[in-house]
């Protein structure tokens, strides 16, 4: 058997960066976004992935994942994250630790694919060229102008026929402002552009479908989380009763959760984060089960991360082009993608694995661990 390149180095490193206004959704507003960068070495190649979590996340990485991952094959991938999967049993996987370890398996394909020169495209096996992408904000933060602005610049300027706001403000209690801006948002777009919404789980189930009637009337056809995604029968209920699609799925850190949510008919369309749920090996079972049960999946924020696993899967329906993580992304790494036209294509120039490089000198002033 010839020498299998193993891991000498696992690293982490902590950028917090303020946002370009306050975000706020239906039942959670911030002022920041810390992204937590994984890097592996194997010789004279270092993959990156990351993750959006609290710097909390780069402890678990150096204390809890690097002394599985050092020493290792870089190639074995799934058997790299099924140890740190069971290096975080006593921590506990779901949320934090299942975070840091999607960060480390994205890096650890990011340098496989590095090793043997390919986009990782290429490495998982492309089922499309084109990944579609939908624009998203439009935070309740927003007044008017900032959100006409965000959703022409989508629609208009990059030409991306699909946007998402939030709505859901204050929990529900600011229902008839939330139709307010749905109608503007249709407003701004257009009859032709699709527009979807998310509440983030704010409202209650009997005012959810309320809601979605209302939705209906503005062409409405993606309501995400329009009740905690905690609660799989309110949702197979809301989703029997309302004819946009209903999705969820972004807080699921573990395979068991995606199967719960599907068995429970909870969704339309499958949401999963490959920087939550255990990365790109995680992910791509998520996306399969999606297909065991007739379904799609959508890729949700963190776009880069997601670009080469998405194109790698035959029943994506999109990636979400989230506004605060784009802008963190072109801030942070060179080599970021262009949406132009409603679609990016991972891996079209032949870059080696993910084709993100830290841009080092900008990142600096934002490093803060
Ligand atoms: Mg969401």
């Amino acid at each position: 058997m010839t020498d299998v390149p193993t891991v000498s180095q696992v690293d982490s490193a902590v950028y917090t960066v303020p946002t370009d206004t306050p975000e706020a959704d239906g039942t959670l507003s911030w002022d920041s976004t810390t992204l937590v960068l994984a890097t592996v070495r194997c010789g004279e190649v270092e993959g990156l992935g990351y993750t959006y979590a609290p710097a909390a996340a780069a402890r678990v990485i150096d204390d809890l994942l690097a002394p599985v991952v050092t020493g290792s094959p870089a190639s074995d991938v799934p058997r790299l994250n099924e140890g740190m999967q069971r290096a975080v049993r006593n921590a506990g996987l779901p949320g934090l630790a299942a975070q840091a370890i999607a960060a480390v398996d994205i890096a650890l394909w990011d340098c496989k694919a590095r090793l043997l020169g390919l986009p990782l495209v290429r490495l998982l096996g492309a089922a499309r060229d084109d990944v579609p992408v939908y624009g998203s904000g439009g935070f309740t933060t927003y007044d008017e102008q900032r959100q006409d602005r965000q959703l022409r610049g989508w629609v208009e300027e990059d030409g991306i026929p699909r946007v998402k706001i939030k709505i859901g403000e204050s929990w529900g209690r600011r229902e008839e402002r939330d139709l307010r801006r749905v109608a503007q948002a249709r407003a701004s777009i257009g009859e032709t552009a699709e527009l979807y919404v998310d509440a983030n789980g704010g409202y209650s189930a009997k005012q959810a479908v309320r809601v979605a009637a209302a939705l209906a009337e503005k062409n409405v056809t993606w309501f995400e989380e329009p009740v905690s995604s905690d609660h799989l029968s309110a949702l197979a209920a809301i989703r029997n009763q309302i004819t946009a699609d209903v999705a969820a799925g972004e807080y699921g850190y573990t395979l068991p959760y995606f199967a719960h949510m599907l068995a429970a008919g909870a969704v339309d369309c499958l949401q999963a984060d490959v920087t939550r749920c255990g990365g790109i090996t995680v992910w791509l079972r998520a996306a399969a089960l999606a297909q065991g049960h007739g379904l799609q999946i959508s890729g949700h924020c963190a776009p880069h991360a997601h670009a080469h696993v998405a194109a790698a899967v035959p029943n994506l329906r999109h990636l979400e082009w989230f506004h605060d993580h784009v802008r963190l992304e072109h801030l942070l790494f060179d080599g970021t993608l262009d949406p132009a036209g409603g679609s990016v294509t991972p891996g079209g120039d032949g870059t080696s694995g993910l084709g993100l490089r830290l841009a080092a000198e900008r990142a600096q002033r934002f490093r803060v661990a």
